[in-house]
């Protein structure tokens, strides 16, 4: 779950149409911490026949010492962006084979 400190790191900082600020949330590599739409990245045109390939979220893995291996930022254990209170106590290299993704 995050923390107030990364969901204020994680909002779309654009404002809506009407003045409102966006409630979504912003995509990871976007340098105005926009969302999607905002950042203009958003799907145009018609639609493809059959379905696309899923894209996966690009994230910088987190490297606090909440986790002994980079992590997605701000989940369990990881209060990205602040430091950890406490560490995970699984030691790096347990994930069983194979991994699906
Ligand atoms: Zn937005
Ligand atoms: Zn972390």
């Amino acid at each position: 779950m995050y923390t107030s400190t990364a969901i204020a790191r994680r909002r779309c900082l654009a404002a809506r149409a009407d003045g409102t600020p966006c409630r979504a949330w912003a995509l990871w590599d976007d340098p105005g911490q926009r969302c999607l739409v905002h950042a203009g990245r958003n799907h145009h045109g018609p639609l493809l026949p059959g379905p696309t390939a899923p894209r996966r979220a690009r994230y910088t893995p987190c490297l606090c010492p909440g986790y002994a291996w980079p992590h997605r930022p701000g989940g369990g254990w990881c209060r990205w962006p602040d430091p950890p209170l406490e560490r995970c106590p699984i030691p790096a290299g347990t994930h069983g084979w194979p991994r699906r993704t």
